[in-house]
Formats: structure tokens, C-alpha cells, sequence
């Protein structure tokens, strides 16, 4: 019997267009589940991937995407955690050991084994996506899948970062990039109490921003950022969470954190940045990584959105613009985060913006 087939976006060289093209459905193996695909959101780190800019490059032909919510199709044998029709997300954090010293301590997203999907698994710029339901999200009921989908990237990754920055209620917390995740990031800040700095270059994006709850905005285009966010805030940010993909506004992030306080580095454009060594060191600064979130943090950063204290502002487009949806996002013209809705076909465009719904504490 021949395969079935389905619809699926493929990188099939690096830094070219990804070519539209039938793919296999996958059929799930001993502990596997297959899902199919209702939303997925167009994370910056698609780009990345498909360009190939980091160390560890993915196989090619690959299938992007990390964001992908839908319904659990078929169960292979032995899987006994989901069952069919269940609504599941398959995020980044694709699957892990289970038994490293990582896994052990709830650290499964630094596991030396870990797969990521989209990347090195097939994900979900396709009609149906293989997943290991040990690592899938769980979708609450009450959220669609179109919202749902930024939050398992976006959502996750901030909400992870702010909490690494150890910054306090009624402290100041500085956002470096609010696009995809950053304009999820002033949402969980604001909900965990914490007075919110948007930075970004676009003044479009800090309006938002500010339609967001940020307390105050800076556009590094219009003077010195650091300058800026220590005078208003009367010294520095207590934390700071970089998620620009731009090495400039890693440099310029660190120049605004406050003595002694964090500054997460989260987004990841190609490259290192200098590190001002004497500031950092006799101002006891702490600079760290953040990586997604763990299974936990995502069920904590869903509910955030359940509760309706977050809320993901999102444009939704078929499958086939995903070309032009890359290219905007490279010239950072979208105004929060576009999802691939599977139940559209053409080319109409629908953007819900959060704004006025949000429950604000
Ligand atoms: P995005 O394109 O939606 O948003 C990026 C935002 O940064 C835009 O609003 C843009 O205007 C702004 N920006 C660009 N240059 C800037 C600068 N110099 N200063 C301030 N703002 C600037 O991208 P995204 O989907 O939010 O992803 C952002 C980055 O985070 C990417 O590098 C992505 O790979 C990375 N990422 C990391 C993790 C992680 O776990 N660490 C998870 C998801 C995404
Ligand atoms: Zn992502
Ligand atoms: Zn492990």
C-alpha cells in the first residue's frame, strides 16, 4: 500500500527558500504518538535554522517548526500517557534522556541528549508531526490552538528567562527585543508583579508594548539605551531579559542592568558579543543563559494564559506564506508573531491583538 501523504514546508539548503512539497505522514513507532498539525506559530528560530547559523546544524532536508498544537491522530504501541483525539503542543524541547544528571534535577532542557523540534526532529510546518508524548505539552482546554501556539516557545522561553533574572515584585525589569517573544515577555512580567522597561529598536513594536502595560519604552535608535533605562529607572534594571536577535543589543543590555542584578541572554543571533569586563566584575553582575523551559514551566506558562493574564497577539496565515512570513520576520515586519492556521487554505490575513482583554493583577 503506498504512503500517505501530506503537506509539509522543507529546508532543503540553507539560506534558500523552503521548498512547498508532499512528505510522508509519519506513521508512530513503539512509544511514539503522530499529531495533526492545527496551529503553529513562526518563531525567529525557524529562520535561524533554515539558515543554518548556529554550530550544530540541522540534517537536511528538515521540517521547521516548534510551535505546533494539535490533536493526537494515532498512538503507537505501549503510549499510554495520551490517547487519540487528546490536544497536545509539540515544542522545542522535543524529547530528553529521562536518566542524566540534568533530568534527574529538572534541568531535562540541558540534557546532552535532548532533540529539538523542528531542528534535529521533523516539527510542525506540516500537516502531521511524530512526537514522543513523555515531552508534548498539554493544552488546557479554553485555549485555542492559534493562541496556544506562541506559548510554547515564546510563552515558555520568557517566562523561564524572567524568572532566572531573580528579579523581585515591584522591581524593574528590562525586555530587550519585544517582537515574538518579547511582547509575551512584558506580559508575564507585568502578571509576576515586576515594573517592565520595553526596549526595541521599532517604535511600533514599543507601542505595543506600552498597549501591553510596559511601563516605560526606549529605542536604542534614539540615544544610549543603557543611559536611558538607568535614568529611568533610577539606576538600572534588576534584570534584564535579551531576546533581540541582534549581537548590538547584547552589549548594550548588559550596560543596563542595576549593581549587582542578572541580565538573561535568551535570544540567539549568530556570534559572540564583547563582554565589558571591569563594569560586569566590580558591579557583581550575573550573566546567563536561558534555554525554553522545562515541563513544568510550561504547564505554569499556560496557565498564565488560561487565567487570562497573557495573551499572544497573533496574524494567522496558511502554510503556503511561509516564504514571505520568514521575510518579514527578517525585517523585523511582524508586528508580534504570525501562526499557520491548518484550516486556512488562502491568502487572507487575521491579526488578534491582546490589548484589551488582558486581566491585569
Ligand atoms: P522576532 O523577530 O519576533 O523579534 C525580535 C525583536 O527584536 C523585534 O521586535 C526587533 O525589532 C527587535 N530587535 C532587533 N534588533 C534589536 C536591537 N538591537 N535592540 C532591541 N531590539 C531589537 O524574534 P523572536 O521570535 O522573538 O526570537 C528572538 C530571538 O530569540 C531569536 O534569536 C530566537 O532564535 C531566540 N529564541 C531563543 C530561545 C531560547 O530558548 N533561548 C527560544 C526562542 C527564541
Ligand atoms: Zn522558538
Ligand atoms: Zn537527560
Amino acid at each position: 500500500m503506498a504512503t500517505k501523504k501530506m503537506h509539509a514546508a522543507v529546508v532543503e539548503q540553507f539560506g534558500k527558500p523552503l521548498v512547498l512539497r508532499e512528505w510522508d505522514i509519519p506513521t508512530p513507532g513503539v512509544g511514539q504518538i503522530v499529531v495533526k498539525t492545527e496551529a503553529c506559530g513562526v518563531c525567529h528560530t525557524d529562520l535561524h535554522a533554515a539558515d543554518g547559523d548556529w554550530p550544530l546544524k540541522p540534517t537536511l532536508p528538515f521540517i521547521p517548526g516548534h510551535e505546533a498544537i494539535g490533536l493526537v491522530a494515532a498512538v503507537g504501541a505501549g503510549v499510554t500517557l495520551v490517547k487519540e483525539g487528546d490536544r497536545v503542543g509539540v515544542p522545542w524541547l522535543y524529547s530528553a534522556c529521562g536518566h542524566c544528571e540534568y533530568c534527574l534535577s529538572a534541568w531535562e532542557t540541558v540534557c546532552p541528549d535532548a532533540q529539538f523540534g523542528g531542528y534535529t526532529k521533523n516539527g510542525g510546518f506540516a500537516e502531521y508531526i511524530l512526537a514522543d508524548p513523555d515531552y508534548v505539552a498539554h493544552i488546557p482546554k479554553g485555549l485555542a490552538s492559534t493562541e496556544a501556539a506562541p506559548l510554547i516557545c515564546a510563552g515558555i522561553t520568557t517566562y523561564k528567562g524572567i524568572k532566572q533574572t531573580e528579579a523581585k515584585p515591584g522591581q524593574w525589569i528590562a525586555i530587550s527585543g519585544c517582537g515574538g517573544l518579547g511582547h509575551l515577555g512584558i506580559q508575564y512580567a507585568k502578571a509576576m508583579g515586576l515594573l517592565v522597561c520595553a526596549v526595541d529598536i521599532e517604535d511600533s513594536k514599543l507601542a505595543l508594548a506600552k498597549e501591553l502595560g510596559a511601563d516605560l519604552t526606549v529605542n536604542p535608535r534614539h540615544g544610549d539605551p543603557g543611559a536611558a533605562v538607568k535614568k529611568g529607572t533610577d539606576g538600572g534594571a534588576h534584570g534584564v531579559l535579551i531576546t533581540a536577535p541582534s549581537l548590538v543589543a547584547f552589549k548594550q543590555g548588559i550596560g543596563m542592568v542595576r549593581r549587582r542584578g542578572t541580565c538573561v541572554l535568551v535570544g540567539l543571533p549568530p556570534g559572540d558579543f564583547p563582554v565589558p569586563l571591569f563594569d560586569v566584575v566590580a558591579n557583581c553582575i550575573t550573566i546567563r543563559g536561558s534555554f525554553v523551559g522545562t515541563r513544568e514551566d510550561m504547564a505554569e506558562s499556560l496557565d498564565f494564559a488560561v487565567k487570562g493574564k497573557v495573551k499572544a497577539d497573533i496574524e494567522l496565515q496558511p502554510l503556503s506564506a511561509i516564504n514571505d512570513i520568514f521575510k518579514r520576520l527578517e525585517h523585523g515586519d511582524v508586528p508580534a508573531r504570525v501562526v499557520i492556521d491548518y484550516s486556512k487554505t488562502g491568502q487572507s490575513t487575521t491579526r488578534s491583538t491582546p490589548a484589551q482583554e488582558l486581566v491585569h493583577a
